[in-house]
């Protein structure tokens, strides 16, 4: 019972305060060339991040992985792409979002399949990132209670 008790106010708890805001979270423009998002990604040291408009509207995600799928010849790879293509032609727009009043057990399950998940308003503006990381350190916070 207590165990019941325990597990459904985790399941209620609030996601603001896991969330990482739009000002601390890496990302780049859809009409960035390729090689500013490479750029990007290899200085900030993540493999994916999120990719906005300039009203800061989401739109997708890219990765180290399809850039340069994106840039792979036949034999080598084919360098000038890099400045030649943008960020929207090879971007992914398959994002997992979810809203700052969704349940932690929404957050919980979609972060089964997803390192993070993307945080937007109603009209789709990007607040923030909700890492798994942040969602297991809360649950180990409240198992070990
Ligand atoms: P972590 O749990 O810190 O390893 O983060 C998981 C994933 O979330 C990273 O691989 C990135 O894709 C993304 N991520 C975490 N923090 C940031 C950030 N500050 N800016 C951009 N992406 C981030």
């Amino acid at each position: 019972m207590v165990q019941h008790l325990k597990n459904k106010t985790l399941m209620e708890e609030e996601l603001s305060s896991l969330i990482i805001p739009m000002e601390k979270v890496a990302h780049v423009q859809l009409k960035n060339p390729l090689e500013h998002a490479l750029l990007v990604l290899i200085k900030s040291g993540y493999t994916v991040i999120p990719v906005l408009d300039p009203s800061l509207k989401l739109h997708g995600m890219i990765s180290h992985s399809l850039i340069l799928d994106s840039i792979l010849g036949v034999e080598q790879f084919e360098m000038e792409r890099l400045s030649n293509q943008i960020v929207s032609d090879v971007m992914n727009t398959d994002v997992p979002v979810i809203k700052r009043e969704d349940t932690f057990s929404r957050a919980l399950n979609l972060s089964i399949n997803h390192p993070f998940l993307c945080v937007v308003n109603d009209k789709n503006e990007f607040l923030g990132i909700l890492t798994r990381r942040s969602i297991l350190a809360l649950v180990s916070r409240f198992l070990h209670s």
